[in-house]
């Protein structure tokens, strides 16, 4: 076959000593046969696998929002809590001013 001969010519993506066995429908470079592996009858690279794998692109994701709303929540007991603060601060400035108020 030609195309087999053509793929002798080719060396691997990572391993440039390697003759390339494959090459991947994705990103159309040639791979040794450790570089690649079967996905769906396809023949494809590792990066190109993890890429198309979808799944574990959404549980990141998931997580990243799950991060922010706890980050928003964090802030809001944050502000909160600087807000009961200065009320209590507040609640506190009057009757130190009546104390020292000299027009008492
Ligand atoms: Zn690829
Ligand atoms: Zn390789």
């Amino acid at each position: 076959m030609n195309t087999a001969r053509s793929l002798r010519h080719q060396r691997c993506y990572h391993h440039a000593a390697r003759e390339a066995a494959a090459r991947c429908p994705e990103c159309q470079r040639f791979f040794c046969r450790e570089c690649v592996s079967e996905h769906d009858d396809r023949v494809l690279c590792s990066s190109c696998l993890a890429r198309l794998n979808k799944p574990s692109m959404g549980v990141r994701l998931r997580l990243a929002g799950l991060i922010n709303v706890l980050r928003a929540v964090v802030a809001i007991i944050v502000a909160w809590s600087v807000l009961y603060g200065l009320g209590r601060a507040l609640l506190h400035i009057p009757g130190m001013f009546h104390h020292s108020a000299p027009w008492y």
